[in-house]
């Protein structure tokens, strides 16, 4: 790949978002679609219905004729897929230039005017219903279940992973719902398409306007206004099938993507995982030996962010565990750390975007739907969005200041929210929380 890529974004007169991520040389194409919907849109009485539409999506295209989808793109080989998440919806599909026009087509319909047939949607509850099977035995779940209902406001959100109520739905979900909810949610002004290869570009966007040109019926979708729940929450779950206790470290903040300095989350996270630059990790790990390893999880949605911390430990370290970590995170947001620490953070993550970085079409197309999608009620001409290139400059430009600055308005001590879970309830954690905050 010898240029760097361009990124252009249109909005239609249909009110229709179209990314194109044009990469000269690029030997496939990728088209993807974000419709903003989501378990945070649900409610006890359909909670699932996401999930079980996206699957029903995914074989919705009257093109593929008596065939299911996936029969119709095996001879040219395209590969589809989708996945559904707290506030998006994705469907993509990739395959060779000579197939564009029929992958194109294939995203389009399903993303606005998807076919729900009662012989498919009874075939995919049987799919949803292995897959939720499968989640269940997830030794977290009970964890997780616990964690939602203290993080979050919306229902959607707090049932998110109660599977066993998703299953006994499922026999209720009819394809009415499911066409109610695609009505509601899939399509004008609510869907973000991206494309991202080597194309016509011109050509592509007429063909495009032309087959959205009838979507005249913007969607209006709800702004949720309270999304995560403010102060601190400490809980506990009882499993004792697990040796080891596990703890859920969970910040949230009303950080968006409009905010030029999201990015610094990726080194922020070179600071606290389980890395040869991670400070966090060099204190649990190497001084105190309380732990094996750090795992983390961020999200950046149109309502805020928040990001995950787990970390397993005996049960006699519990306390232990939270004090130092607490210790380490203030410490941080303080500028309590080297100017060294900073550069090797810096250096890791480069090497982090040099090896999985902007080498692909997912790389390219992810990157920069994320940024609309979640952006997606503010979107004008002129709504910020930041390259690979610019964000690793970004990244490796920050001032020591300017970065503790930063993480502490990530890490809100006053949102905090621990879950944890094990054989053994410990006590007196939040005074000892509030004592370190
Ligand atoms: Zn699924």
């Amino acid at each position: 790949m010898s240029s760097i890529p361009t990124h252009k974004m249109f909005i239609t007169d249909s009110k229709f978002i179209i990314l194109f991520n044009y990469r000269k040389g690029a030997k496939t194409i990728l088209i993807e679609s974000y419709i903003n919907n989501g378990t945070v849109d649900e409610k006890m009485n359909n909670l699932g219905v996401s999930h079980l539409l996206e699957h029903v999506c995914v074989d919705g295209w009257k093109g593929c004729k008596k065939k299911s989808c996936s029969q119709f793109f095996k001879p040219q080989g395209s590969i589809i897929n989708a996945s559904t998440g707290q506030t998006y919806i994705n469907y993509w599909i990739k395959g060779l230039h000579e197939f564009t026009d029929s992958m194109l087509d294939y995203i389009l319909s399903i993303s606005t005017n998807p076919g729900i047939e009662a012989k498919r949607l009874k075939k995919e509850k049987k799919a949803v219903e292995t897959e939720l099977k499968i989640h269940k035995q997830n030794p977290q779940i009970g964890l997780y279940n616990l964690l939602n209902g203290m993080l979050f406001l919306p229902e959607g959100l707090q049932q998110q992973d109660n599977v066993q109520k998703q299953i006994d739905l499922l026999p209720k979900l009819t394809p009415q719902i499911l066409k109610t909810w695609a009505l509601d949610y899939y399509g004008s002004g609510n869907t973000v398409i991206s494309i991202t290869g080597e194309f016509n570009q011109s050509k592509l966007l007429k063909k495009i306007k032309k087959k959205l040109k009838k979507e005249k019926d913007p969607r209006l979708r709800p702004y949720y206004k309270n999304v995560f729940k403010p102060g601190i929450d400490i809980q506990y779950h009882q499993n004792n099938q697990i040796d080891n206790t596990t703890i859920f470290f969970v910040f949230w903040s009303p950080i968006l993507y409009n905010d030029k300095q999201i990015f610094l989350l990726e080194l922020f996270k070179q600071f606290i995982n389980t890395g040869t630059t991670s400070l966090l990790f060099d204190r649990l790990r190497e001084q105190k030996n309380l732990i094996y390893n750090i795992q983390l999880d961020n999200y950046t949605t149109p309502y805020g962010t928040y990001f995950l911390i787990e970390i397993s430990t005996k049960n006699s370290n519990i306390k232990v565990v939270i004090e130092e970590t607490l210790k380490l995170l203030k410490k941080l947001g303080a500028n309590k750390f080297t100017k060294k620490d900073l550069e090797a953070c810096k250096r890791s993550y480069k090497i982090a975007y040099y090896q999985d970085g902007p080498h692909s079409n997912d790389y390219y197309s992810t990157h920069y739907a994320e940024q609309y999608i979640n952006q997606l009620f503010n979107i004008t001409k002129n709504t910020t969005v930041i390259s690979p290139e610019d964000m690793l400059k970004q990244i490796q430009s920050v001032k020591k200041q300017e970065f503790a600055a930063f993480i502490k308005k990530i890490i809100i001590l006053a949102n905090l929210k621990i879950a944890y879970q094990g054989k053994k309830k410990e006590t007196g954690i939040l005074e000892l929380v509030n004592k370190i905050i």
